[in-house]
C-alpha cells in the first residue's frame, strides 16, 4: 500500500476505460482497471463486426497500452464477488498467471461491468440463439454466418435468419446484415440476396421504441424496402433448432437465431450482498452515482439504475448515458482528489443531457433527434445522422487516445476502409 486513495474500476467498456484513462492523467490516486477482456471495444459497433462490415483488429484498444500511457494499472480477470467488508474485490483469471483468482483492495470501488439482452427465461432461447453482447459472441456469430454462407453460395439453399428485439441492436444488426448479403452478391452468388429470409421480431406495437414515433416508421419502412421482414405485436413463446414459435401459435423458421431483445445486469451482482437492486439486477445508485448502500462503492453504465438528479427520470443504458456519467465522475472525482479530500466525500448530483437519439441503418439510412436542451430539438436523417452515428463513437475514441493519435486513428481508418473489402469472409 503506498498511502495514496487506492481507486479500483472494474470493467472498461464505454463508462469504465474513460473514468480510468482521466483519473490515470490526474494522478492523484493509485487507479486499477479490471476487465474480463484484455482489450476494449465500442459496444454499438458490435453489429458491424457480426456481420463483417467493420474489423475489429482495427477498432480494439488494448487494455495493456492505454494503461502504461495514462498512468494506471490493468488487471486482467473476471470479477467474482466482493467482500465489502474487508474492501476488496475477487477476480477469476487465467490459470497461465498462476492461480485461480486474486484481490485487489480498495478504498473506492467503481462498477462499470455493463450489461446482457435478457431472454426472461423464454424456453430454448439460452440453447438455440446467439447474442451480441461483447466481441466474442460478436465473433461467433460471425463464424456461424460464415457458416451458412458458404454452404449457400454454389446451392440453390435459403438463408433464414431471425432477429428478436426491434430496439436499435435489433434493428442496426437487421440493415447491417442484408448490407452484407448485398455485398457478398458479388463473390460468385447474384441471387444470395433473393435467398435471404430476414426477419425482425418486436413485440412491442412498433420498433424503436425509444424513439420518436416518425423515426420508427421510417425505419420500418426502410427494412421493408430491403425485404426484411418486420413483425411487430409478436410475443416470443420459445426457441428451438429451427426457429421461434410465436404466441398467435405461428412459426418463424430461421436457422441463424439471434436474441437481442431485453436488459439485465450481468449475474454476478446478485452475489454482492447488501446492495440494493433494480427489478433486472442493476445497482440502485443515488444522484452522485454511490449505490445507496455502501458510499465506498460507485456504479455506472448500463450496471447502474439511475434517477436523473435533475429531471427524476431513469438515466437510460445507452452509450451516450454511459459516457456522460463516466465524464461526471471523472471531473468530479478529480477535483476532490486534488483537494485531498477522501474518496467517500459527496460529489454533486449527476443530470444526464439528451444530446439526441441516433440509429444509423448500415448504409441504407439513418434517422435522429438531437437533444432538445443542446440542439432545439433538430432531425437528422439520411447521411447527416450516419456521420453524427459515428461522430459519437469518434468523440470516445479521441478522448481515450488524445486530439492527435486520436485523428490519425480516424483517418487511418478511412484509409483502410478505402483499400480493404468492404465485407468480410475470413
Ligand atoms: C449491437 C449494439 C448496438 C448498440 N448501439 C447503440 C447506439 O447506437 N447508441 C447507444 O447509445 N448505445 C448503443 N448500444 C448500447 C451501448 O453499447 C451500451 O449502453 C454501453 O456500451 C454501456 O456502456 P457500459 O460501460 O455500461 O458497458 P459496456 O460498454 O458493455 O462495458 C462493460 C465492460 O465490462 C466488462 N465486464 C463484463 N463483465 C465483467 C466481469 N464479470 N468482470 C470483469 N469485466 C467484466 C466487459 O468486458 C466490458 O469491457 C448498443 C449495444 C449493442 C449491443
Amino acid at each position: 500500500m503506498t498511502g495514496r486513495t487506492q481507486i479500483a474500476i472494474i470493467g472498461g467498456g464505454v463508462a469504465g476505460i474513460e473514468v480510468a484513462t482521466s483519473l490515470g492523467r490526474g494522478g492523484k490516486a493509485d487507479v486499477t482497471l479490471a476487465d474480463r477482456s484484455l482489450s476494449h471495444v465500442w459496444k454499438p459497433m458490435l453489429h458491424t463486426f457480426a456481420a463483417g462490415t467493420a474489423r475489429a483488429d482495427r477498432q480494439k484498444i488494448d487494455f495493456f497500452a492505454q494503461a502504461r500511457r495514462n498512468g494506471f494499472r490493468f488487471q486482467p480477470g473476471s470479477l467474482i464477488g466482493i467482500d465489502r467488508s474487508a474492501r476488496c474485490v475477487r477476480l477469476a483469471v487465467e490459470a497461465a498467471q498462476g492461480r485461480p483468482e486474486i484481490e485487489i483492495a480498495y478504498d473506492l470501488l467503481v462498477l462499470a461491468i455493463g450489461s446482457r439482452a435478457n431472454d426472461f427465461g423464454t424456453p430454448g432461447v439460452a440453447e438455440h440463439c446467439l447474442t451480441i453482447d461483447d466481441l466474442t459472441e460478436a465473433e461467433r456469430f460471425h463464424r456461424q454466418l460464415r457458416r451458412h454462407l458458404l454452404a449457400r453460395l454454389d446451392s440453390a439453399g435459403m438463408l433464414t435468419i431471425a432477429i428478436v428485439g426491434g430496439g436499435a441492436t435489433g434493428v442496426e444488426l437487421a440493415a447491417e446484415l442484408k448490407h452484407a448479403i448485398d455485398l457478398l452478391a458479388a463473390y460468385g452468388s447474384p441471387d444470395l440476396p433473393q435467398r435471404l429470409r430476414l426477419t425482425l421480431i418486436e413485440s412491442g406495437p412498433r420498433l424503436l421504441p425509444a424513439f420518436p414515433e416518425r423515426v420508427s416508421r421510417a425505419a420500418a419502412r426502410t427494412l421493408s424496402d430491403l425485404a426484411v421482414e418486420v413483425r411487430t405485436g409478436a410475443t416470443v413463446t420459445g426457441a428451438d433448432a429451427s426457429g421461434f414459435s410465436l404466441k398467435d401459435g405461428t412459426r418463424i423458421a430461421a436457422g441463424l437465431k439471434v436474441w437481442a431483445a431485453g436488459v439485465k445486469a450481468p449475474d454476478v451482482l446478485a452475489t454482492v450482498d447488501g446492495l440494493e437492486r433494480s427489478r433486472t439486477g442493476q445497482l440502485v445508485v443515488g444522484p452522485d452515482l454511490r449505490t445507496t448502500r455502501d458510499p465506498a462503492i460507485l456504479a455506472l453504465g448500463d450496471c447502474a439504475s439511475q434517477l436523473d438528479g435533475k429531471t427524476g427520470k431513469p438515466v437510460p443504458a445507452t452509450a451516450q448515458a454511459a459516457r456522460q456519467q463516466a465524464q461526471h465522475l471523472a471531473r468530479h472525482l478529480g477535483r476532490a482528489l486534488d483537494r485531498g479530500d477522501t474518496a467517500t466525500v459527496a460529489l454533486p448530483p449527476f443530470h444526464y443531457v439528451e444530446k439526441g437519439a441516433i440509429v444509423s441503418l448500415a448504409d441504407f439510412n439513418g434517422w435522429g433527434t438531437l437533444g432538445r436542451y443542446t440542439f432545439g430539438g433538430g432531425r437528422l436523417n439520411g447521411l447527416s445522422a450516419r456521420l453524427t452515428h459515428d461522430l459519437l463513437y469518434r468523440q470516445h475514441q479521441i478522448g481515450l487516445y488524445g486530439p492527435l493519435r486520436g485523428t490519425v486513428t480516424w483517418l487511418l481508418d478511412d484509409l483502410d476502409h478505402m483499400i480493404s473489402p468492404p465485407v468480410r469472409l475470413d
